[in-house]
């Protein structure tokens, strides 16, 4: 899957170090999760403009309750079953081996901090945890949490549909000491992406040597620009999907496939397979 040229590039250049991965969806497939866009993928079924905006969301909330149950307890679902894959657990072996200096990311599903990853700058935000939209405090939730909220979507409520998910919102998104009231800490369409993290991501692909992309159509800024802004500054970009990206055509080293099956060739041509302890 990786060919000869990628092959002689992993050998020779990863035992430097100074690595940086970008993922996106596509890393997360084999867990379990499908990518929004593609075949099967959520925005089949739930229209993105009411469900993944905050005006869409408020209106679904006040005049379709129902669907927003159904919707919040298909997202958690798949969320809570999902584990980290070959390709999570490679990038986290990878930085524990002092190669990696990080993961920047657009996903939101936890799996890069699961998989033992330390430095990940969250672009989307993070399902399992809450922030508060005034104060921006945030708040890692715990999967038990999530799973006890899930089972409570779940039940049939004997009030009306509304007063019961209003219930089950008062309960575990709060209010917050400042007054705010906490809701799912992911970036939805139209809002802005969190300073922090972006910052951390810059600074991430302004120091390293290589740039690895993984899963991600790069049809979206700023992740679009990332290959560019890398390759400006010296770095060299490989390209891991299954099909090309919109910039794939910058990439140095392209590898089609799954992530987890790359990535896994990767290790093995870098030859410290040996030496990464996988949690
Ligand atoms: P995207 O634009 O990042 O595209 C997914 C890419 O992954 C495609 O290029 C596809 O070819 C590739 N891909 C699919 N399966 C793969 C595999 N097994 N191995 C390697 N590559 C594979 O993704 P999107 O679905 O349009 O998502 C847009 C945004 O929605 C994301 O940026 C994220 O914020 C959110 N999202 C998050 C998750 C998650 O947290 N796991 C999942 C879906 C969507």
């Amino acid at each position: 899957m990786i060919d000869v040229k990628l092959k002689k590039f992993v050998r020779e250049v990863f035992p430097k170090g100074n690595i940086v991965a970008f993922t996106g969806a596509g890393i997360s497939y084999e867990s379990g999760i499908p990518t929004f866009r593609g075949k099967g993928g959520l925005w089949e079924r739930y229209d993105p403009e009411l469900f993944a905006t905050p005006e869409g969301l408020a209106h679904v909330l006040h005049n379709d309750p129902g669907r927003m149950r159904a919707f919040m307890v298909e997202t958690f679902s798949v969320l809570l079953a999902a584990h980290p894959n070959p390709a999570h657990l490679a990038l986290a072996g990878l930085e524990k081996a002092g190669l990696l200096n990080g993961v920047i990311t657009q996903n939101v599903d936890d799996l890069h901090r699961r998989a033992g990853s330390r430095s990940v700058a969250e672009l989307h935000g993070n399902c399992f945890r809450i922030r508060c939209p005034r104060c921006q405090s945030r708040i890692m939730l715990e999967r038990e949490r999530v799973a006890e909220m899930v089972k409570l979507l779940q039940m049939p409520s004997d009030k009306d549909e509304a007063r019961s998910l209003a219930h089950i919102k008062d309960r575990y998104f709060p209010k917050c000491r400042c007054g705010g009231r906490f809701r799912t800490d992911v970036v939805l369409f139209g809002e802005t992406l969190p300073e922090e993290e972006m910052e951390k991501a810059y600074r991430m692909l302004d120091g390293c040597c290589v740039l690895l992309v993984v899963g991600s159509s790069l049809s979206v800024f700023p992740a679009a620009s990332f290959p560019m802004h890398a390759k400006q500054r010296g770095a060299a970009v490989i390209e891991i999907n299954l099909e090309p990206s919109e910039q794939a055509g910058l990439a140095d080293y392209r590898a089609f496939g799954s992530a987890g099956e790359v990535l896994t060739e990767v290790l093995n041509a870098v030859r410290i397979r040996g030496r990464i302890v996988q949690d």
